[in-house]
């Protein structure tokens, strides 16, 4: 049976595109008493942005950190303080930021219509009632967030998204101002994402045309981005959508061996999805041969440097957790190396990679 993929209905796109949040709201403000709630990267509390936000009288601004990656306690504890500020629902949810706001909002969006943790959530269609009115605004691009109909949170047992129909955004707002500023390396290991993304899908078996065409036009433009054949205005504009597309792609496709592995270097170490995924694919030459060195020109073309040795410090049960957490995500093998992936990936050659790294 082929996936009936479902994506984000409305979108818009262009510079200075944040000015229409307040009129596409408009439409969901049905009596005085609505309200809205924005989360937002508090990495913006103290720029120009955060005045722009169309706050009415009854709205919520709730400053979200993301220092450590979106955790299913802290949805449940921001999904707690949302619903203590009213007793009625808010009629929409906002996430202003990078991946890690975009997924938080989807998660509350979620759980405001659904009882329990989130933790009860994390895997493949457990969700059960459509969540709240969502809308995304990145300011950061690369992960796919904005598109994709899974939200990423570490629970008590694994890092796992919550992928459903009722996870993608409503509405995304992209506008490529907001990307300015952006610190050099964040710029760099969020946009490789975006390339691995578009790497894993089209050497994995689950490819086809529709997740082809994607993934060929995302590398196009990231390789525009990162080989710097653009001007810093146009890379803005073409990273953004690069990312859309590589979300697209992967939403009808898969991931491979790098996020696998990724997942569980993050899991148990709290290396943030960018630079974990570089750290991992750094390592994977077998697997993706030209894209890993094409990948390491990158690196070099934006003098990034890779942390070192980042599991030379983890014990036994350390190595033992991480290879669980990877080898859980059976899709993602399956895509990578085939149905008889549980010998080809062992857990011995699980390990082998890890201590490299
Ligand atoms: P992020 O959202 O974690 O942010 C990284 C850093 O950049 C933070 O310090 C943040 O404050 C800062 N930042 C954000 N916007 C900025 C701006 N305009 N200027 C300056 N700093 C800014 O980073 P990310 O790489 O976008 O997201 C990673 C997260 O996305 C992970 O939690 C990962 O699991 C998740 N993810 C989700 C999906 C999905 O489909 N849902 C896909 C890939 C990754
Ligand atoms: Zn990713």
């Amino acid at each position: 049976m082929y996936k009936n993929l479902r994506i984000v209905p409305h979108i818009v796109f262009g510079r200075g595109a944040f000015n229409q949040l307040d009129n596409i709201l408009s439409g969901k403000r049905t009596d005085a008493g609505a309200h809205v709630v924005f989360l937002i990267d508090d990495i913006h509390e103290s720029k120009p942005l955060i005045h722009r936000v169309p706050l009415h009288a009854n709205d919520l601004v709730i400053l979200v950190n993301v220092d450590h990656e979106p955790k299913t306690t802290y949805v449940d504890q921001l999904t707690e303080q949302i619903k203590a500020y009213s007793n009625r629902q808010p009629e929409a949810v906002v996430g202003i930021g990078g991946g890690s706001t975009m997924d938080l909002a989807k998660a509350i969006s979620i759980m405001l219509n659904n009882p329990g943790t989130s933790a009860d959530y994390q895997g493949w269609d457990l969700v059960k009632y459509p969540s709240v009115y969502s809308v995304c605004i990145p300011t950061l691009s690369g992960t796919g967030a904005e598109v994709s109909r899974t939200t990423v949170l570490t629970g008590p047992v694994r890092k796992l998204g919550i992928n459903s129909d009722y996870t993608p955004f409503d509405q995304v707002i992209m506008d490529p101002d907001l990307l300015a500023g952006v610190p050099r390396n964040q710029w760099f290991f969020t946009g490789m994402d975006c390339y691995i993304h578009n790497a894993e899908a089209l050497n994995g078996t689950f490819m086809n045309a529709f997740a082809r065409a994607y993934a060929e036009k995302s590398l196009e433009l990231c390789r525009d981005v990162y080989f710097h054949k653009v001007d810093e205005q146009e890379a803005e504009e073409r990273l953004m959508i690069a990312s859309y597309f590589g979300g697209l792609s992967i939403g009808y496709s898969q991931v491979g061996v790098c996020h696998a592995l990724s997942y569980g270097l993050s899991y148990l170490l709290g290396v943030h999805h960018g630079v974990g995924n570089c750290i991992v694919f750094d390592q994977l030459e077998e697997y993706y041969g030209d894209f890993v060195q094409e990948f390491r020109k990158m690196m070099q073309v934006n003098q990034i440097s890779l942390p070192q040795q980042v599991t030379a410090e983890v014990d036994e049960a350390g190595f033992e957790k991480m290879i669980d957490v990877a080898l859980s995500l059976e899709p993602l093998w399956e895509n990578a190396l085939g149905t008889e992936w549980k010998s080809i990936m062992t857990r011995e050659k699980a390990r082998e990679l890890y201590e490299k790294m």
